[in-house]
């Protein structure tokens, strides 16, 4: 199997921007690059900052990134570090510690995340006991099956920004 440097290696050389943003669309981003540390941090200042199990984060070169449209919100975490989020929709989207020349930006706000392999974790010390509990706690089947009845009403309201780069924003 293909390491996580390699996987990245030939991402970054077939040079496809990565696009992504918050939930609300006001802040979207580019990123040219990608750094071979994509990770999720269990420590307990990740898990407030996201209002989550975990971080995930993949950082960027300074150079290979850009805010496309808005700038996000901060909260100086401490003296180094930065964390930046939408102040529109709360959507949490980077950590920035200031000596470093890359931006780590949240996978989850990347269009496509799926395509970001993990490399590997930190912060164990916050490990929290649900990450091990995902495994066997039971598959309450896909939103669309469990409500087939709620669905339909968000779909036809939903104001979350697509997952591909849009001209004109709201529609
Ligand atoms: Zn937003
Ligand atoms: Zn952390």
């Amino acid at each position: 199997m293909a390491s996580v440097r390699q996987l990245l290696k030939v991402f970054n050389r077939m040079h496809d921007p990565m696009y992504g943003g918050c939930q609300c669309g006001n802040i979207r981003f580019v990123a040219h690059s990608l750094l071979d540390n994509p990770h999720v941090c269990h420590c307990r200042m990740c898990q407030k900052a996201v209002g989550n199990f975990f971080a995930a984060l993949v950082g960027v070169p300074l150079k290979d990134f850009a805010w496309t449209r808005g700038t996000p919100a901060t909260f100086k975490s401490s003296a180094l570090v930065e964390r930046g989020f939408c102040a529109d929709c709360g959507t949490p989207l980077f950590f920035k510690h200031a000596e470093n020349k890359h931006i780590s930006i949240t996978m989850g706000a990347f269009d496509r995340p799926e395509v970001i392999p993990l490399e590997f974790q930190l912060g164990m010390e916050g490990r929290l006991p649900q990450i091990d509990q995902l495994a066997h706690v039971k598959d309450d089947g896909t939103t669309e099956e469990a409500d087939a009845e709620g669905t339909p009403g968000i779909k036809t309201s939903n104001r979350q920004h697509p997952d591909h780069e849009t001209t004109v924003w709201p529609e």
